[in-house]
């Protein structure tokens, strides 16, 4: 099959989030399944010729090779695409998003013509690439080129859906009789993500629970009723992890590489980031990770009505992150109060990711809602034993065989599975038990590959 993903962020050329991680490991594992894939993404200006070894393939168009031979179409725009930063500033998103991206989305269908690449399924993921299939569906859809083209569309967050003022609607050259409830319009404002999801072939998300949460009223941010009306076409395939990035047998960054069966690095890595935190060197000490956006839907309204009675308890805690502004603010009082305890990097930074993921006993992910979560998966792949709120991906991958998991979200459950896991890493016997049972669980993309494949087949069906 011929696939063309279609991306706002992909590793290794621009990451924010998850999505990136998404978009960058299931076109390898497709590859490696022998299907023909292309990626396109915006050309920003973290992406250089230099790194990426990037070359010309006409005016506004360049590209990197990534996997064995997939090309990654960069779609470039020196106006709109060459800035510091993806979306937006930190006092909030660039005011230009539905020009930057509809011009990504328009660009990209027309490449796809200039390099005769007809795509079978085109594969887009949130609202950032949605105008790309409701373009296909709209503008292009007596033209040939793509007339056996389905559409795809995966959504890794319902809660960002790409709204923007009516008054815009011109701006995506449609016509006016698309801005309606059934389609574009969402109470007066246009929303891409309904756009995408009306106009899909196929709907899906990344974890079976988070496919049936989003069709409820509190998961579905209002989007709950399109989803129900297309809910034969609505499913849930689990994300997977590129177990090439993530892999503590030959991680790069880390201190000393480790496996399953020869624990003793992860205990240097341990005592590597207590002096990178500059904590005290205590092997008998439960040290906890959390790696996230500092965002309410990662839990930290919980974490931050918890944080002082965590700080007294007996454990190291390191957090990197960014996010909103009142969490950045109440975490550097607290490190600064509690500086043998608490460790926080307000910053993106992957190589101190790897190494808090390798380093931590114990890692900290309480999302109030998940559509899949990777850093859990991470987490497990590195012998670190989440500490999860049961929901979407969370409650998919995380159980009482390899983690703790709470599933009354509110800071008592918290609290008390914290002291539940800091008690249980007290036993070393049992806590050596748990990490290697940990490890063995399988979160590689090849599995989920598979399933994608079996879903565009699928989308091929359809009319
Ligand atoms: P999200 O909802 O943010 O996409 P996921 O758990 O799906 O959450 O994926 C987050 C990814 O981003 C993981 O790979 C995680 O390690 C990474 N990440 C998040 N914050 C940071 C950070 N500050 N520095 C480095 N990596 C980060």
């Amino acid at each position: 099959m011929k696939i063309l993903i279609c991306a706002s962020e992909v590793v290794p050329f621009a990451k924010t989030g998850g999505l990136a991680d998404v978009a960058a490991a299931l076109p390898l594992a497709l590859e490696q399944q022998g299907q023909d894939v292309v990626i396109a993404m915006p050309r920003y200006k973290c992406i250089s010729d230099k790194r990426f070894n990037t070359k010309s393939l006409k005016k506004g168009i360049s590209y990197s090779i990534t996997g064995k031979n997939i090309k990654a179409y960069f779609i470039e725009n020196e106006a709109y695409f060459n800035r510091d930063n993806l979306y937006g500033e930190k006092t909030g998103d660039y005011s230009d998003n539905l020009d930057r991206f509809s011009y990504f989305c328009a660009r990209t269908l027309e490449l796809m013509k200039e390099i005769n690449f007809k795509p079978d399924i085109l594969h887009c993921h949130d609202w950032q690439s949605c105008l790309a299939i409701i373009y296909l569906k709209t503008k292009y859809a007596k033209d040939p080129f793509f007339k056996d083209t389905k559409a795809i569309l995966t959504i890794h967050n319902i809660g960002y859906q790409g709204l923007f003022p009516r008054g815009q609607f011109p701006q995506l050259g449609l016509d006016w009789s698309y801005f309606n409830i059934e389609q574009l319009e969402f109470y007066g404002q246009i929303s891409l993500l309904k756009g995408g999801m009306v106009f899909a072939d196929i709907i899906n998300t990344v974890s079976p629970t988070y496919a049936k949460e989003i069709q409820t009223k509190d998961f579905g941010f209002g989007l709950e009723g399109v989803l129900n009306k297309r809910k034969k076409d609505v499913f849930g395939i689990l994300n997977g992890i590129d177990y090439n990035i993530w892999n503590p047998q030959a991680d790069k960054v880390i201190a000393r590489a480790f496996s399953a069966d020869d624990l003793n690095g992860k205990a240097v890595d341990k005592e590597d980031l207590q002096k990178l935190c500059k904590f005290p060197l205590r092997k008998d000490v439960a040290l906890i990770g959390v790696i996230s956006r500092l965002a309410e839907q990662k839990g930290f309204d919980l974490i931050a009505q918890d944080i002082e009675e965590i700080c007294k308890m007996d454990l190291q805690l390191v957090l990197l992150g960014t996010g909103d502004m009142k969490y950045h603010l109440l975490l550097e009082g607290i490190a600064k109060r509690y500086p043998k305890v608490v460790s926080l990097y307000l910053k993106f930074d992957d190589e101190l990711a790897h190494k808090i993921y390798a380093g931590s006993d114990i890692f900290l992910m309480p999302s109030r809602y998940e559509p899949c979560g990777l850093g859990q998966l991470i987490a497990l792949r590195y012998g670190t034993i989440p500490l999860v709120f049961k929901t979407g991906g969370l409650a998919d991958t995380v159980s009482k065989d390899n983690g703790f998991i709470f599933s009354q979200y509110n800071k008592k459950e918290l609290l008390k599975t914290i002291k539940e896991a800091v008690k249980a890493f007290g036993n070393a016997k049992e806590w050596g038990g748990l990490v290697k049972k940990a490890m063995a669980y399988d979160f590689s993309w090849e599995g989920s590959a598979a399933k994608y494949i079996a879903l565009y087949e699928k989308a091929k069906t359809k009319k």
